[in-house]
């Protein structure tokens, strides 16, 4: 088993790693020259190839998140100085669908791999940080706004409930003297979302209406609003957070919030739909959910000052992206 000084770099483990997030660590991680090692779940052999195509170098091992022996074994073996818990059902709206699996994928899979981490830490004397992919979900309906590190912890979704759980335990194990955070995650965005997201979902819409100059893309709830940041930025923020010598919450977030209405029109008006935008969207209420956090805005000023963590990609530039790698594809 290799020692503290024996290392020659870090080594970090993922769970989740070819989810968007997942891959945008790996590659950050690898440039750093961070020894990264993922789980993956089996089957899962177009995302894999995938990440290996973007990121030859990490070290892939194949199980289910829900495997307590596996996951506990892969920590105790690897010994990672870093543990990022990406994984679990990341759609809020396919938490209806499936509550029980994401109470235990997004929820219960949190404490093995934060027992894991605690387990490691006794028997080696290193210390293992791990990183929490929290969800701005976890405040629901918050009553006060921007949310911040200790806003009420209220969700209305399985989603919300399942990290609920998770971010509760990594609170806990951080008590027990583990260096364990959670990133409070407002979404964040990238051309890699995929459509189950409403943001991909219009910009690839968009991309098409504009192409073909006309259209309409069908969407749920055009009220809601989110914080909508830049992927790459949230996964800087779980690294630095893992880095930090005082580990806590951190809410990762832009500080503004926009409608999905305003998301919709921003992306038609880059596609080149001027001010007709609104012709091409229509309300469909099977994209509506049961319950639906309204407004959400977090408030990143802990993460600015503790972490030295900002978000470097404004609203109308992460759309602006999106839309133009979905004209990009169109044109391929
Ligand atoms: P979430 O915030 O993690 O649930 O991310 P989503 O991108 O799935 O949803 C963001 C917001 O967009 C939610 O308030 C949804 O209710 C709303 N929304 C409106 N229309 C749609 C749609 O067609 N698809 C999705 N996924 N969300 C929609």
């Amino acid at each position: 088993m290799p020692t503290s000084a024996a290392r020659s770099n870090r080594v970090a483990f993922v769970t989740g790693i070819t989810g968007q997030d997942g891959g945008y660590l790996a590659e950050q991680l690898l440039a750093e020259g961070v020894t990264v090692h993922g789980l993956v779940r089996p089957g899962d052999s177009a995302a894999v190839e995938e990440l290996l195509d973007r990121s030859p170098d990490v070290v892939l091992h194949e199980g289910d998140l829900a495997d307590v022996d596996l996951v506990t074994g892969l920590v105790t073996e690897l010994e990672p100085d870093e543990i990022y818990n990406l994984a679990g059902i990341s759609s809020v709206a396919f938490s209806w669908e499936h509550p029980v699996l994401t109470a235990q994928l997004s929820g219960v899979a949190a404490a093995t791999v934060l027992e894991a981490a605690w387990q490691t830490q006794e028997s080696s004397g290193r210390r293992v940080a791990v990183v929490q992919a929290s969800s701005a979900e976890i405040f629901g309906n918050a009553d006060t706004s921007p949310q911040t590190e200790s806003t009420t912890v209220r969700p209305v979704s399985p989603y919300g409930a399942a990290k609920a759980y998770a971010h509760q335990m990594t609170d806990i194990y951080r008590g027990r003297g583990l260096a364990a955070s959670s990133c409070i995650l407002f979404n964040h965005e990238s051309p890699r979302r995929p459509e189950t997201f409403v943001t991909r979902k219009i910009t690839s819409a968009a991309a098409r209406i504009g192409a073909e100059g006309t259209g309409v893309m069908r969407l749920g709830n055009l009220d809601a609003s989110r914080d909508w940041g830049w992927a790459p930025d949230y996964v800087d923020a779980m690294v630095r957070a893992a880095r930090a010598e005082t580990p806590g919450d951190f809410v990762i977030a832009t500080g503004e919030t926009h409608t999905v209405a305003e998301f919709a029109e921003a992306a038609l008006r880059r596609a080149g739909i001027g001010d007709s935008w609104r012709d091409h969207v229509e309300v469909d209420p099977q994209f509506f959910r049961p319950v639906d956090a309204t407004a959400m805005v977090g408030d990143p000023g802990k993460a600015r000052s503790e972490l030295g963590w900002e978000p470097t990609v404004p609203f109308a530039e992460v759309v602006g992206r999106m839309v133009d790698h979905d004209l990009a594809l169109l044109s391929t």
